[in-house]
Parts: C-alpha cells; sequence; structure tokens
C-alpha cells in the first residue's frame, strides 16, 4: 500500500459535516484538512453504479485538478429486499424540487418494502468507501460497513440521513437513538477510517 506523508490533504467533498468529521480524524496524525470549497473544485457529476466508483471520480478529479492527493468518500445504505437500493442512489431518494426530505426518503424506502411483502426483519447495511488518490492516478480504497435491519416507525431524533430508521445488529436503538459517540464507534465511516488510518503507519 502507498502510504501517504505530507502534512495537509486535500478532502474532496463540499459538504461542511463530512470536512468537519474528517479533518478530526486527521489531527492526531498531525495531518490538516483543506475542503473542495476552500480549493474553488468543481463537483463532479457522480456517474458510476458503485460506491468505489463514484468515490474515485471526485477523489481522482480534485488530485487532477490540484496537483495533490485527495481523498473522498462515498455513503449509502443497501436494503437486502430492495436488490440492494437505495445504494448509491441514497441521497438521490430523498431529493425534492425544495431541496432533500429524508422523512419522504425513509417513507419511500419502507413503501417499497411493503410493495414487495417483505418479510421481516429486513436487513439492511450502511457502507462507505474511502478513496485516497494521487496525481499520478494512482489510488487507495478502503471500505467500511455496519448491518442490520430497517425498523417502523422511524425512532430517534439525533443523526441524519435514514438514522431513524436503521437499528444496528445487537443493538435495540436506531442510530438516531444514539449520541454521536456511540454511533462512531460501530458506524460505517467509523469502520472505514479505521482501515484508512493504516495509510498514515510507517
Ligand atoms: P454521499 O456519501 O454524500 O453521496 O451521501 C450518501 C447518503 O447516504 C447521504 O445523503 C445520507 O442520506 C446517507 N447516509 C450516509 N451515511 C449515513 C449515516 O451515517 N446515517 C444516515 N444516513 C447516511
Amino acid at each position: 500500500m502507498r502510504r501517504f506523508s505530507g502534512d495537509r490533504l486535500l478532502v474532496a467533498t463540499h459538504n461542511a459535516g463530512k470536512l468537519e468529521e474528517i479533518s478530526e480524524l486527521l489531527a492526531p496524525y498531525g495531518v490538516s484538512a483543506i475542503g473542495a470549497k476552500e480549493m474553488k473544485l468543481p463537483e463532479p457529476a457522480e456517474t458510476e453504479t458503485t460506491f468505489v466508483g463514484n468515490a474515485r471520480i471526485k477523489a481522482h478529479a480534485a488530485a487532477k485538478a490540484t496537483g495533490l492527493p485527495a481523498l473522498a468518500d462515498d455513503s449509502g445504505i443497501e436494503v437486502d429486499c430492495l436488490d440492494g437500493a437505495p445504494g448509491v442512489y441514497t441521497a438521490d431518494w430523498a431529493e425534492t424540487p425544495q431541496g432533500r426530505d429524508f422523512v419522504m426518503a425513509m417513507d419511500r424506502t419502507w413503501a417499497a418494502c411493503e410493495a414487495r411483502s417483505a418479510p421481516l426483519p429486513r436487513k439492511a447495511r450502511f457502507r462507505a468507501t474511502l478513496v485516497l488518490a494521487w496525481p499520478d492516478g494512482h489510488d487507495e480504497v478502503f471500505e467500511g460497513r455496519v448491518e442490520g435491519q430497517l425498523v417502523w416507525p422511524m425512532r430517534g431524533a439525533q443523526g441524519h440521513g435514514y438514522d431513524p430508521m436503521f437499528q444496528p445488529d445487537g443493538e435495540t436503538r436506531t442510530f438516531a437513538e444514539m449520541s454521536a459517540e456511540e454511533k462512531n464507534r460501530i458506524s460505517h465511516r467509523a469502520n472505514a477510517f479505521a482501515s484508512f488510518v493504516q495509510i498514515f503507519e510507517v
């Protein structure tokens, strides 16, 4: 695996929450994060049909545009009885003319399971893929996931996105009923990050 030895890492996201989360992860390694907005990078279209494909598009576009190694992530939820949907289209299922509406997206997801009369439990997983790309075209890929089931009605007010309808295996609460610290100990993103930090070790 190619290691990263710099002290500044470009993070190819326009999402302030993601940038903050990644900055906190990088800090103990003496690495600071620079956001895509700060570098005035355009947002490339996510035209691939896999998490790794879309993360690669974002990471390579940013690395080529700046000449710096760039980190990108892509994530979403896969529902078994929906053949893995919404998957890479997780955010798209929440789109409305007024912006993203995740209550509507969760309603739509449960309704799709009902329409198939899918048996309980309705198994699902969150997945996160991180790609670190270098300007010479090399990249390294890191994956994380958390297995669980969909619950209905949705429960909890913390977190974001589909958290209120996702109960991880071995838990009685949804992600939205957990504190950020609890969720971050077991989440897909935490698992992907745990694997990613190998990049700093000598
Ligand atoms: P992207 O990675 O920015 O393309 O967004 C993926 C979408 O997946 C987000 O908009 C969220 O709806 C959903 N998602 C990803 N991670 C989580 C999570 O930890 N909780 C809830 N929803 C998530």
